[in-house]
């Protein structure tokens, strides 16, 4: 199995590497040169050895099953949750899908778990070590430090905006209590954060001494590893069920996998709604609107905050019959212009492919988030309820099932602003709390990154 470029431009590689690089070299990202059929899991099989079996059809030699199934029963022991990805009942013929059972109480843990252990074992084949630089506005930063925290051969140094994300989601990445894990709070916003991160990547030098890598959800390994999930709700609901996926949407990195697994054969048909906040680009790019770099809106739902989303890409390059020059066309227009209109036989194509999106507003979400507390008895984060209400407002005669993303002790204050009750963090999240906190602030400049990444880095130049 090998992994092409969405830009047409660059060397196929195998699985370790494309995962271990993150973004192809040409700027485009990974994707598999075919979609493999893969047998769907039988409702009884558990969690970690569907997911080796998945990941293996995608890993092709690359990686042995047996290697597969030891890194991924790592993976997954640490969910609170024997299922890893449960399924419960939120209404008639409606479920909800928790993926928030992992130590850092968000979906980012199910993949972030399986790289950091793959990340761990490559590298001690391959006798290297690396630097794994992370801008985060919250979620994705405390599934990496937390997945790769005491990990031997890689470092992991994450950004993040000082004073600008809620103290429960610095805590999961700040407390790890690992000499392996750094965190920068700078002073600026996240978009600065991510603007240095770029800036590091592009910078040959500092890339190649440091072994830079990334494992934000352009790293086609999340994608393998979240379709897994997909694929134990079919089992479970029934193997030749249709159903419809309702995916809270940011990067499209979920919805993406959803497409995936269909593709792969693990799916019985596919329908998947697309739910987004005030932050509409992908609700307009689905129905054909032109691509360009929007500005985002803060709102109550922030891991969705996103009018970039990255794993677009690969659906267009689906859309375009795998036309790496054509997306490449696009993507440089868009970057030079700040505006590419949709390629036309993209445009076309994308209302077919199984996508269907709604926005949802903040008051929309509150709603949500008590109603669904006075239906059902539960607490759902904001993310979670943005889902919730699409699928209510977009009613289907197949059976829905939404994706829970982040639990709710994870947003308190938008949870006690919806339904004025607390949302104490589980049991297992304790341990973060009576750690202490390690971070450093530093001003928002790229010099000063670099010379910290220097300073902190194991690898040895
Ligand atoms: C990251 C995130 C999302 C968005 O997922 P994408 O794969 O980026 O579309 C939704 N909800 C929560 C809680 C998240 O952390």
């Amino acid at each position: 199995m090998r992994y092409v470029s969405t830009r047409g431009g660059a060397d196929p590689v195998d699985f370790v590497t494309a995962s271990l690089a993150g973004l192809a070299p040409d700027g485009g990202l990974y994707t598999p040169e075919a979609f493999p059929q893969i047998e769907r899991p039988s409702a009884d099989e558990p969690y970690h050895v569907t997911a080796a079996r998945i990941i293996k059809a995608f890993a092709g030699d690359s990686l042995s099953l047996e290697t597969l199934t030891e890194l991924s029963r790592k993976a997954y022991a640490a969910f609170s949750h024997q299922s890893v990805a449960p399924l419960v009942q939120t209404g008639q013929n409606q479920w909800m899908m928790e993926l928030h059972h992992g130590p850092t109480l968000a979906f980012k843990d199910v993949a972030m778990r399986f790289i950091a252990q793959l990340y761990e074992h490559a590298l001690g084949e391959r006798g290297e070590r690396m630097t794994i630089i992370c801008a985060t506005s919250g979620d994705t930063g405390g599934a990496a430090a937390a997945a790769f925290a005491g990990l031997e051969h890689v470092d992991v140094v994450i950004l993040h905006p000082h004073d600008r994300i809620s103290p429960v989601q610095r805590v999961f990445m700040s407390a790890t209590g690992a000499d392996n894990i750094h965190n920068l709070a700078l002073e600026g916003d996240f978009d600065q954060c991510q603007a240095i991160v770029k800036a590091l990547f592009a910078d040959e030098q500092t890339r190649r001494s440091l072994n830079l890598s990334g494992v934000n959800s352009i790293n086609w390994t999340r994608i393998a590893a979240q379709s897994v999930y997909f694929a134990t709700a079919q089992a479970q609901l029934g193997a030749d069920r249709p159903l419809r996926f309702v995916v809270p949407s940011g990067n499209f990195g979920d919805a993406l996998a959803g497409y995936v697994a269909a593709r792969c054969g693990l799916l019985a048909g596919f329908e998947c709604h697309v739910a987004v906040n005030a932050n509409d680009a992908m609700k307009q790019l689905l129905n054909g609107g032109d691509m360009q770099k929007g500005t985002t809106t803060p709102t109550a739902s922030p891991a969705m905050d996103i009018q970039i989303p990255s794993n677009f890409e690969r659906l267009l390059f689906e859309a375009t019959g795998r036309d790496g020059a054509v997306v490449k066309a696009a993507y440089d227009q868009l970057a030079a212009k700040g505006v590419a209109p949709l390629p036309e036989r993209a445009a076309g194509v994308l209302g077919c492919m199984g996508f269907k999106a709604s926005s949802v507003s903040d008051k929309e979400t509150f709603i949500e988030m008590r109603k669904t507390l006075d239906e059902t008895g539960w607490l759902v984060c904001p993310h979670t309820a943005v889902g919730l209400h699409a699928a209510r407002h977009a009613p289907s005669d197949i059976a829905s099932v939404v994706l829970s993303t982040a639990h709710a002790a994870k947003f308190p204050e938008t949870v006690k602003q919806a339904t004025e009750q607390d949302a104490p963090l589980p049991i297992r999240a304790h341990g973060f709390v009576e750690r202490d906190e390690v971070y450093e602030t530093g001003p928002m400049e790229l010099s000063h990154v670099r010379d910290r990444l220097r300073a902190l880095s194991r690898v040895s130049s």
